[in-house]
């Protein structure tokens, strides 16, 4: 039994009440917290030791919805001219992109993405896997890829028809959610999977059916994309007479564990089947600001009491940017500094726990007694008084830019005092640069 105790900082238990306690510790026993609170308890002799003066113990943070090989896209310019929609830039840029991965790229930019989360404090990855041309086994090198990090993640592919291989994507999601399924009997939860959608403008009727079945054998939902872009709602009425969402409700695919990312093009009727299935919804305001596409209507959707948690979509690994972008966004939006402050924290602090936890037997961002130790440290002295009350103003002016110090995941330290302890960052790089390199040529 491995037992690790990080003393002497402030501890933001995060989760319903948000307790912030000065002066505090966390006892992880392997992988789970054993307990908090404020002083120093007496430990075994053997008790690894972390000194968290001058800095938060808080929960690690959740990216709900990322595109590990997006990694690759960094520099790398589409074929001119420039993309002027959405569709050209899936048609110019992702889509030629995800279809010249092979499985050397999908293992480096997972490798990559998942160690810059570390050091940005992600612990847990809701990944989106899409390489059309090899697909049959590239789940497990995003498995392998990050257990070589150290980081949890929930992984599944993106079914698509666009280039006629849907079948092949769901023989993948079904392949790996079976594999996952016997490895995690045996209490080994680092690892989850779910199923995956493209978009609905790029699944036929037929993958979709047979995809929901076999998704309700495996009790898995769907990580799809939503109305990113008005083409998905215009594609799905004019051919099947049904928005996007009307089709998940309808072939079954909605519910708990799906989580339907973007939202943006979508009608009262939509947010009513979002909430009758419970079906949480994931908010992108980078990805959507740098695409173009739009704002999604997340004060209307949080107003039905919808679950909205926050990814980002391959912008980047780490989740804060997000945050701050989410609480400008919809501020400039509706022309109204009273809106989105406390639910720009909320989407990241509350709601990414409630989403991710739906996946694993013990919750994940929360500090509390037997919850997964997925800890880190943020080097984080407040100017102003930090308590309960004043939490959500210094997390958006302050934490947000403060740097991340220590990060344990599943009860590992991977990285402790800026240092990560599981990888050679250069050597990591600059193998990344090689394999990019190579890719670039066959993009
Ligand atoms: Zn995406």
């Amino acid at each position: 039994m491995s037992k690790l105790l990080i003393k002497n900082g402030t501890v933001v238990t995060l989760g319903k009440e948000n307790r912030i306690i000065p002066e505090g510790y966390v006892l992880i026993k392997d992988n789970i917290i054993e307990e908090f609170g404020s002083g120093v308890p007496a430990v075994d002799p053997d008790t690894e030791e972390i000194d968290a003066s001058g800095k938060l113990i808080m929960p690690g943070f959740i990216n709900q919805h990322m595109h590990f090989y997006s990694t690759f896209a960094r520099g790398l310019c589409p074929k001119l001219p420039p993309p002027s929609n959405f569709r050209e830039v899936l048609e110019k840029l992702w889509w030629p992109l995800d279809y010249a991965l092979n499985k050397e790229d999908v293992y480096y930019s997972t490798l990559v993405a998942a160690m810059n989360g570390i050091k940005k404090g992600v612990t847990t990855f809701f990944d989106h896997h899409e390489s059309q041309q090899y697909q049959s086994g590239s789940l497990d090198i995003i498995e392998e890829a990050l257990r070589e990090t150290g980081v949890r993640g929930n992984l599944s592919l993106g079914v698509s028809d666009r280039y006629g291989n849907g079948k092949a994507g769901i023989e993948e999601n079904i392949r790996f959610a079976e594999k996952i399924r016997r490895l995690n009997s045996g209490g080994d939860e680092l690892i989850t999977s779910n199923f995956g959608f493209h978009a609905m403008f790029t699944v036929e009727d037929e993958s979709l059916h047979k995809a929901a079945e076999a998704a309700k054998d495996l009790n898995c939902g769907f990580h799809v994309h939503v109305a990113e872009g008005e083409l998905d709602k215009q594609f799905n009425l004019k051919k099947y007479g049904k928005t996007p969402l009307q089709r998940l409700f309808d072939s079954g695919c909605l519910g708990g564990k799906t989580t339907a990312v973007h939202c943006i093009f979508i009608t009262d009727k939509d947010i009513g089947l979002i909430k009758d299935s419970g079906t949480p919804v994931v908010h992108i305001p980078q990805s959507n600001m740098n695409n173009g596409v739009g704002v999604a209507p997340v004060l209307e959707i949080l107003k039905n009491n919808i679950t909205v948690g926050l990814g980002t979509d391959g912008i980047s690994p780490g989740v804060l940017d997000d945050v701050r972008a989410a609480n400008f966004v919809h501020k400039l939006n509706k022309k109204d500094p009273r809106v989105f402050f406390a639910e720009s924290c909320q989407l990241i602090l509350e709601n990414n726990s409630k989403i991710s936890s739906r996946f694993l037997s013990r919750n994940i961002g929360e500090l509390k007694k037997g919850t997964y130790a997925d800890i880190i440290t943020v080097d984080y002295d407040p100017p102003t008084p930090l308590n309960e009350d004043t939490f959500y103003g210094h997390f958006l002016f302050g934490i947000c830019e403060a740097k991340v110090d220590t990060t344990v995941a599943n009860g590992k330290v991977l990285m402790k005092n800026g240092k990560l302890t599981q990888l050679d960052e250069h050597e990591v790089n600059a193998e990344s640069r090689k394999q990019a390199a190579d890719f670039w040529k066959r993009f």
